[in-house]
């Protein structure tokens, strides 16, 4: 069965890991919303979450990052910016000296020419992830969120730096209005046998791929069902803070609401079916679409591949 997937980073990540071990021929629509330039280089944390995650790089203490990192530039960099406030060390972004060769890497090629999905292509040639992985698109875009206090930062500013304290009031997903979706994306979308809406941010992992011109319709468009699984578990996210920027919306934190925020592809929306936790299955009616509830807890790969599973059947009773 040829699978596509719309990811995030952690949470993304880890949903594939489960649907891997199902053996199908899977396809990743990365997140490039949280894309950004530090020290000149190009960061793209998601791709990386997801390509370090599946290549078994990641740092399993800290859930992003390499294992075995250590900070040895970071901390030189922060020498100098004591003496120099002004230097533009980003001391709150986690830049570990082996994750550093991803990023000077990357950067060297997009300076290069290279687009990022073949950027990405290359990268994965090192990491064999064991999926396709492409990222939504070519064109640099960045997720800025406009805050409560009138400032405008980063996607990642106010998630690191900020801890997501102050409240938002909005995102915007600049570019992506008139970047293109990458190559393959499309076809992604309309040659898939099942397309599923893993347990990521709605709003800022699977909003931003989703802001990208043509995707949202692309999604519409498939023949394939369209099952998405719930980032909210028994009213809370798992873990992060995506009540943060589900109340900046205005969709509450449940796993029915955020169903109703991806909405039903036959009233013009983007699911045909969801999946809740057990704990929230009492909200199924609410959902709007046809709704299972099954454990969504990704503790192990086992229990993550039947979520895999379950998304899999559900997207075969749906099937139009
Ligand atoms: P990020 O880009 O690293 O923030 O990761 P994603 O956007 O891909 O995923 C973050 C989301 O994953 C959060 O909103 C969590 O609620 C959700 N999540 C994390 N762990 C679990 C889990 O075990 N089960 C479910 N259902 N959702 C989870
Ligand atoms: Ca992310």
């Amino acid at each position: 069965m040829r699978v596509t997937v719309l990811s995030g980073g952690i949470g993304g990540a880890r949903f594939l890991m489960g649907l891997r071990e199902l053996g199908h021929d899977v396809t990743v629509i990365g997140n490039t919303g949280d894309d950004v330039t530090f020290l000149g280089l190009r960061i793209c944390p998601d791709l990386d979450s997801v390509m370090y995650t599946l290549g078994g790089g990641i740092s399993a203490e800290r859930g992003w990052g390499r294992e075995d990192e250590s900070f040895r530039v970071r901390d030189e960099l922060e020498a100098y910016a004591a003496r120099i406030p002004d230097a533009g060390v980003p001391g709150w972004f986690g830049l570990g000296d082996l994750d550093l060769a991803t990023h000077l890497l990357r950067s060297q090629w997009l300076a290069a020419g290279v687009p990022l999905s073949e950027v990405t292509a290359r990268l994965c040639r090192r990491w064999e992830p064991g999926v396709r992985l492409l990222p939504a698109t070519d064109a640099p875009v960045e997720t800025h969120v406009s805050l409560v206090d009138g400032r405008r930062v980063h996607f990642q500013e106010w998630w690191v730096r900020l801890h997501a304290e102050v409240a938002a009031t909005g995102f915007e997903v600049v570019g992506a209005a008139a970047a293109l979706p990458g190559p393959g994306v499309l076809d992604a979308l309309a040659g898939a046998d099942a397309v599923l809406v893993s347990p990521s941010n709605p709003v800022v992992s699977v909003g931003a791929i989703l802001a990208v011109r043509g995707v949202a319709d692309g999604l519409r468009a498939t023949p394939a069902p369209v099952v998405g699984l719930s980032p909210i578990v028994g009213g809370a996210p798992v873990r992060g803070m995506a009540d943060a920027c589900l109340s900046a919306v205005g969709v509450e934190t449940s796993a029915a609401a955020v169903a109703r925020h991806y909405g039903a592809r036959a009233r013009g929306g983007l699911i045909d079916g969801w999946l809740v936790d057990t704990a929230d299955a009492g909200e199924a009616a609410a959902s709007g679409v046809p709704t299972r509830a099954v454990p969504l807890l990704m503790t192990d790969v086992e229990a993550t591949a039947a979520m895999a599973r379950a998304a899999l059947d559900l997207a075969d009773e749906v099937r139009r």
